[in-house]
């Protein structure tokens, strides 16, 4: 793809270059801004939208004149018939306008790095990265998002750490106060709010109820755009493929990584995307206090072979990518040490403290055993085990009936803004590979009744046995796909 210059520069807009302005040139004969109707008959018929377009139908999205339905007509149409690369850099520029740029100090320009995931089952890799990248040198200013569909969100699972607060007052500037909780931890976690990429904000919650979450074009935009307003020196992607992954084939999970390090060397953006497998829950614990737990242990440098190997290559290839490594291996090593040294624990400790958790609180968090972990944390009513119907080797544990279930507990939403059950999750008490007698697998931690026939039995049929000699696990890490330059 070519990439999109600035008028008159003929270089490519810095990050966060937001002059606008038909900065992308897609060429719009007609002075008169289309109304939503035709701009949706427009795309639904399998037409191109201009700059123009975009931006109109995301002002309108922001400034409350599209209603719900047009923004819903708007996603399908989108989901059904594509952006090219063009369209998809104009929306992710129009989002990213849609609310405040991020400014830091000019000496943070080459520490500032970032990750996001397309969304997985028992994904806390943020959790862990975040942390580990700034007992690194770096700074991380993470705006994450929520649960989306069947997969969990990193902002959800941080509430459910009491007292943490994932959005910032409004009254003050967003720069100013994530400048302070960099400054004190050197890397935060918030969500998108009124001030950071609104239009987002709008849009995500839209796409989870429209059935317009698999959107190549739609996904890229939301993501770029969060990233964008951050004015990052590199950030890693980590895309999903396989059973419980947004895109279950590794063709279109390549495609999806293209386009976002296409999208995002137009605008300026390193980024490098990672394809990692997603038909198993990565660790052992999906739920979001669970997850929390999981990550603590991470940091402690032990927890779940796969979380580590994952928190090391993206944490190895963003270190690399932003120069603070000469190569991705010993960039990965950095990581692997500031999760051994207790350096990561550290700082999330004091991004904790940061975020508004008492400081006592966040002391014993990350310095407690799993044990006392667990009763500072929300926690579920029950806990009910379930046996392996038959002795075998475990080939797989099928992250997506899992997850499906646990959503029907409390664990996810139905609707928008619907509160969740913090506590309610699963514990694999199982690894893949290993040879199982008809012992208990999986623990489920549930506030309401015992679980439902079709519950057992979906929860029975993720589990996976052949009768092959036990085996190691493989990584979940498959290829990076890397900005052109690299
Ligand atoms: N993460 C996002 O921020 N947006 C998506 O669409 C998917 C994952």
């Amino acid at each position: 793809m070519a990439a999109l210059m600035t008028p008159g520069t003929g270089a490519p807009p810095a990050p966060g270059d937001f002059s606008g302005e038909g900065s992308q040139g897609l060429p719009d004969p007609s002075p008169e801004p289309k109304q939503l109707p035709e701009l949706i008959r427009m795309k639904r018929d399998g037409g191109r939208l201009s700059e123009a377009d975009i931006r109109g139908f995301v002002a309108a999205v922001v400034n409350g004149s599209a209603q719900g339905a047009q923004i819903g007509a708007m996603l399908m149409a989108i989901r059904l018939r594509g952006m090219d690369l063009e369209e998809t850099s104009v929306l992710t520029q129009a989002l990213a306008q849609s609310g405040q740029q991020l400014e830091w100090p000019e000496a943070w320009r080459q520490q500032l790095v970032d990750k996001h995931s397309t969304g997985g089952v028992g994904d806390k890799v943020s959790l862990v990265l975040a942390p580990a990248l700034a007992a690194c040198g770096c700074k991380v200013p993470m705006i994450s998002g929520r649960g989306l569909g069947h997969t969990g969100g990193t902002l959800d699972k941080l509430e459910s750490i009491p007292g943490f607060n994932v959005i910032q007052s409004p009254e003050q500037g967003m720069s100013d106060q994530m400048q302070v909780l960099l400054d004190q931890a050197g890397c935060c976690i918030v969500g998108q709010s009124e001030q950071l990429v609104p239009a987002d904000g709008i849009l995500y919650a839209a796409r989870d109820v429209t059935a317009t979450v698999d959107s190549l074009p739609l996904i890229t935009a939301s993501i770029l755009s969060k990233k964008l307003v951050e004015g990052l020196s590199a950030l890693v992607v980590d895309v999903k493929f396989g059973g419980a992954a947004v895109f279950p084939n590794q063709e279109q999970a390549r495609e999806l990584a293209k386009t976002l390090v296409g999208v995002g060397a137009s605008l300026g953006l390193r980024v490098a995307a990672a394809l990692t497998a997603m038909d198993k829950p990565l660790g052992r614990c999906v739920g979001h206090a669970l997850e929390v737990e999981e990550a603590l242990l991470c940091m402690d440098g032990a927890g779940p072979p796969d979380l580590r190997d994952l928190v090391t290559t993206l944490g190895g290839a963003l270190l690399w990518l932003s120069g603070h490594a000469g190569t991705q291996a010993q960039g990965a090593a950095r990581v692997a040490a500031a999760l051994d040294d207790g350096s990561a624990l550290g700082r999330f400790e004091r991004m904790l403290a940061a975020q508004g958790v008492d400081p006592g609180l966040a002391r014993a968090l990350c310095s407690g055993s799993p044990a006392e972990r667990r009763q500072l944390l929300p926690r579920a009513r029950e806990q009910e085990e379930l046996l392996a119907p038959a002795d075998g080797t475990v080939e797989l544990v099928r992250a997506l009936p899992l997850a499906l279930v646990l959503h029907e507990l409390g664990a996810g939403r139905s609707r928008a803004g619907e509160p969740l059950r913090l506590g309610v999750g699963a514990e694999l008490l199982v690894d893949v590979g290993q040879r199982l007698r008809r012992t208990p697998w999986l623990r489920v931690h549930r506030d309401g009744p015992a679980l439902s026939g079709p519950q057992s039995r979906a929860l029975q049929e993720a589990l996976v046995l052949s009768d092959r000699a036990p085996f190691a696990a493989p990584s979940p890490f498959a290829e990076l796909v890397l900005p052109p330059q690299q």
